[in-house]
């Protein structure tokens, strides 16, 4: 599995960093409000940070975007099915305990070591 998070030239700043769409290049009212600037600094403003990608000129595709959403939440199902199953073999002893317990854990572990590889890759 691909780790690193695939980054796109930002769309709203054209890879710059700062949001030019307004009239006459000025920052477009969407950046302004994301700078938490007053109202009455909305409009005529040049040069403010893109709110899209704040400030970096890089932004992470959908898919990207998309996958970051849903992953967390099928680890999180997939960890609770796996210690449902668990739990369920023990209560019925079942003979494939041991078995279960090796598939699970080494399951639940990669799942772990994904997970805290990625948010330090993050911070
Ligand atoms: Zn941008
Ligand atoms: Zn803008």
């Amino acid at each position: 599995m691909n780790k690193t998070a695939i980054l796109h030239e930002c769309k709203h700043c054209s890879g710059t960093g700062t949001c030019s769409n307004g009239a006459d290049s000025t920052s477009c009212v969407a950046c302004a409000k994301r700078n938490e600037l007053p109202f009455w600094r909305h409009s005529n403003q040049i040069g403010l940070m893109c709110g899209s990608c704040g400030g970096i000129g890089q932004a992470e595709s959908l898919t990207e975007r998309l996958n970051k959403r849903i992953a967390p939440v099928l680890a999180l199902v997939l960890t609770g099915g796996i210690l449902a199953l668990i739990l369920f073999s023990t209560i019925s002893q079942s003979p494939y305990f041991s078995e279960i317990m090796a598939f699970g854990s080494a399951v639940i572990g990669t799942v772990m070591g994904y997970y805290f590889s990625r948010g330090n890759n993050e911070r």
